[in-house]
């Protein structure tokens, strides 16, 4: 009878434990639950429908919920830091996991760390769960220092995107980006971006990791947080019109549109704002948005990658008691009167990064400097041709932009000076191999043999290297690939960093490579392009004059005297940016493309031929000091003396 006590006294204490499950949203957790601090806009307990948008986002990062990457593009006055906050205070007091917290710089970790953090862990009642793993007699650690918080069941690591030794510790699951864009541009620990780095800490958590950044957009070229929104569904914020109830987005609105943002003046002065409906076209006033922010619904608008969705948000949402239509309009006004003003306010009211213009070289500077050969002949001085091949999807029911392809031939010689040797374009199909385009870009082979003659002597050049873009149907270029010999997949690449193990190139910078050849399967290869550095090379060398008399300097670039104005306005269509990056800017831009994919081909076949050289003096038994002699140029020598023009007697 003792023993049958023993049981009912051990179920009647589990009877009276407290069952207490988390709550399943973040933002049923943090209402009612979280004061704000005095020193911030919104003081006093945490209220949802304040900023309503943000419940779906807090939501997003609820266990449960499947979603793994959350990505907030977002004005400066609206709710991210907060969002993250809610997250941490989620996972410390709820549902304890390991989390780390980045921020863009050292400062603004530091700044947010005595502002923000200790408050929030004072006001969820979280202090007293900070301890030490095994407070024992010799260890004295404590749970609870500035750059790192202990709990029952996990961790919470402080960090920034400056600090890089601190991303090699244990895994997170719960992993926060805090002012993504604040971080220097290309900070980069040798292994790919900083935040990439970071989320590799999550992997072992797999689908129950969450990754939450959120940062205002610096310049959409180096943006990190609009290069992740991107991947997203990329949801914005649609509100109801009070007055036709019809939802739409809030903007600033062109003044001499149908919508947006007004302002009434006197004496210079704005006097109100109020805001126009897109629908009804009454005017909206301020106190109307808390009523808008709260009837409001997120509406993606793209197809997102697997488990990942972005938001944006604008400061014109920005929650009522914070940042005001009226400083809004007045931002902006003083923003258009100062050089470079609208850049910030771009990036800070608007939450958009900013495009910045480059610079590109002037097409009709070029076409003066055209050439006197004929396309599809080969010019004294050329030493071996390549060729690079574009595929263009096109784009259906538009006659200027059909499914092609676009082959340009390229002429080499001793110094980097390159020809244009001809330009050729192949109409229809795509997606066969062996039909459409691709079958009459075949023919063309055939019947040519792909060999280019030269006038004076008639010198058959044959194609050395041929690479062509598999962006797009990798599958299809392939197996085309395979019905040529000297023929490779290729693919463009923002620039090549090189891999621990990896041998530099013999040419560039040390840590920077011009391509990398991989290898997919036994029998397929395929070659990775540094695209900035075959496109600054390109560029570089436009800008280098014509000599009139005598030979043309080295990396000299020439172009037959027949080519039209638009192969000149493809060549030149992107624009270098401010950060070395180059932007199309939705020009048509082929015949740079397939010149850099040619240019890469006649580096490769260089190469190449220099191992051919040294292989075969091994073989014969050269001396290793002999051998290291044999270099790129005993290569063009040997080219220089097999190419020499010879005239009939
Ligand atoms: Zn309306």
């Amino acid at each position: 009878m003792q023993y049958k006590g023993d049981i009912d006294f051990l179920l009647q204490l589990n009877d009276e434990k407290p069952i207490d499950p988390p709550p399943r949203y973040i933002s049923n957790y943090i209402e009612g639950r979280r004061i704000m601090p005095s020193n911030t806009p919104l003081p006093g307990p945490w209220e949802n429908w304040r900023t309503q948008y943000a419940v779906e986002i807090m939501d997003c990062l609820s266990p449960w919920n499947p979603t793994q990457h959350i990505d907030v593009m977002s004005a400066a006055q609206v709710v991210k830091t907060s969002l993250m906050e809610n997250t941490i205070g989620y996972y410390m007091g709820a549902s304890p996991a390991p989390i780390l917290f980045m921020s863009g710089t050292d400062a603004l970790l530091l700044k947010w760390a005595s502002k923000r953090l200790e408050p929030l862990i004072d006001s969820l009642g979280l202090r007293e769960k900070l301890q030490a793993p095994n407070e024992t007699e010799k260890s004295r650690t404590t749970g609870d220092k500035s750059t790192q918080k202990l709990f029952s069941g996990g961790f919470l690591e402080l960090a920034s995107a400056q600090s890089p030794s601190s991303m090699r510790s244990d895994s997170v699951r719960i992993l926060l980006l805090d002012e993504t864009d604040a971080a220097p541009t290309f900070l980069t620990t040798g292994e790919g971006y900083w935040d990439e780095v970071a989320e590799a800490r999550t992997k072992a958590w797999g689908n129950r990791r969450k990754i939450l950044s959120c940062s205002t957009p610096t310049e959409q070229q180096t943006s990190t947080i609009y290069r992740r929104f991107t991947l997203g569904d990329q949801c914005e914020y649609f509100v109801p019109c009070p007055i036709c109830g019809k939802f739409q987005l809030l903007t600033k609105g062109d003044e001499k549109g149908s919508h947006g943002l007004r302002a009434e003046f006197e004496n210079g002065d704005i006097k109100f704002v109020y805001y126009l409906c897109e629908f009804c076209h009454e005017a909206i006033f301020e106190h109307q948005k808390n009523d808008m922010i709260r009837g409001g619904r997120w509406e993606p608008q793209a197809k997102p990658e697997r488990l990942r969705r972005s938001f944006h948000l604008n400061a014109l949402l920005s929650p009522l008691g914070m940042y005001s239509w009226i400083d809004y309009y007045s931002d902006f006004i003083k923003a258009s009167k100062m050089p470079d003003g609208m850049r910030s306010f771009i990036n800070l009211q608007d939450g958009l990064p900013y495009v910045a213009s480059g610079s590109r070289p002037k097409a009709e500077k070029i076409i003066e400097n055209k050439g006197k050969y004929k396309a599809g002949t080969v010019p004294e001085g050329v030493l071996y041709i390549t060729a690079g091949v574009d595929v263009q999807r096109g784009k259906k029911n538009d006659p200027q932009n059909p499914p092609r392809l676009e082959m340009q031939i390229l002429g080499i010689g001793y110094g980097y000076r390159t020809w244009s040797i001809d330009y050729k374009r192949f109409e229809g199909d795509i997606s066969d191999p062996f039909s459409g385009a691709w079958e009459d870009m075949h023919r063309f082979a055939c019947d040519t043999n792909l060999e280019f003659i030269r006038e004076i002597d008639g010198f058959k050049f044959p194609t050395s290297l041929i690479f062509i873009d598999s962006g797009y149907d990798t599958d299809v270029v392939y197996r085309f690939c395979q019905r040529w010999s000297n023929t490779f997949p290729s693919k463009g690449q923002r620039s090549i960093i090189r891999k621990k193990n990896e041998k530099p190139d013999e040419m560039t910078d040390s840590s920077f490579k011009r391509y990398r050849a991989s290898k997919l399967s036994e029998d397929i290869i395929i070659y990775i392009i540094s695209t900035i550095y075959y496109k600054n090379n390109v560029y570089n060398n436009l800008k280098i004059e014509r000599q009139e008399t005598g030979d043309q300097k080295p990396g000299f670039i020439d172009f037959p005297r027949d080519y039209n104005e638009k192969y000149f306005d493809m060549l030149t269509a992107e624009e270098k940016m401010a950060d070395g990056s180059f932007d199309d800017k939705g020009r048509r831009n082929e015949a740079l493309d397939n010149f850099v994919y040619a240019l890469c081909a006649a580096d490769v076949f260089l190469d190449s031929e220099l191992l051919n050289f040294r292989a075969w003096a091994k073989e014969n038994k050269w001396t290793a000091s002999e051998i290291q002699k044999i270099n790129h140029r005993t290569v063009i020598d040997s080219m220089i003396e097999q190419t020499k023009i010879k005239l009939p007697h």
